[in-house]
């Protein structure tokens, strides 16, 4: 969890290439759909170029089938972004559905810079606050809503990759079994 350009994506890939755990980013599979001019591509274009939220029922058809498949455990990506998303997600699978839920804190005024020096296509400053915004409106009661489970750990997002990693890891090793976080091969950053 975390605003747009917390850094969840570069987090995700440290963790999935520290644990083998498989990463899905949700973000990145409407990309790949959009770029591949698929039917679903077509569906959440003008989503993603407005820095809109994809609506819940598109979202969950897509990621609560895909999770069907994972036998090996996952770790998510932007998923879910929404209390509607969340509880779809567990009618789905169970309160097992998540061990834990990480949130990066980083502030709005950290978070800006950084989204424009990508410069993904869908980073115009519009979007960008269209995205903070969505952020504040709709993921804020998920991260209430994850609390109240005890699912909650928010970690400081500012800081250098590696950084943020260390911390990441820190705070997962008091949520999951040792051997979760046992690293597969060095971490590259
Ligand atoms: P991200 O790569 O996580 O920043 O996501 C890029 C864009 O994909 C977002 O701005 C949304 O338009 C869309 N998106 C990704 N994940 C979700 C989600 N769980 N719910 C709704 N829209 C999403």
């Amino acid at each position: 969890m975390g605003r747009q350009g917390s850094g969840k994506g570069t987090q995700c890939a440290l963790l999935a290439g520290r644990t083998g755990v498989p990463h899905l980013s949700t973000g990145a599979l409407f990309r790949r759909e959009v770029a591949a001019g698929t039917a679903l591509g077509d569906r959440v274009e003008g989503h993603l170029g407005r820095g809109e939220l994809v609506p819940d029922p598109v979202v969950v058809e897509v990621v609560v089938g895909a999770l069907r498949l994972a036998t090996g455990g996952y770790l998510l990506d932007g998923f879910p972004r929404t209390l509607e998303q969340g509880v779809a997600l567990f009618d789905a699978h169970g309160e097992d559905a998540l061990d834990v839920a990480v949130e990066l804190q980083v502030p709005h005024e950290v978070v800006v810079p950084r989204m424009l020096a990508r410069g993904r296509d869908d980073d115009t400053p519009e979007a960008i606050e269209t995205r903070l915004a969505a952020y504040d409106e709709l993921t804020a009661p998920l991260l209430v809503w994850f609390d109240s489970r005890d699912l909650l750990v928010s970690v400081d997002g500012a800081g250098t990759p590696a950084e943020v990693h260390h911390r990441v890891v820190g705070a997962l090793r008091s949520r999951l079994p040792v051997a979760a976080l046992a690293p597969v091969s060095p971490p590259s950053a």
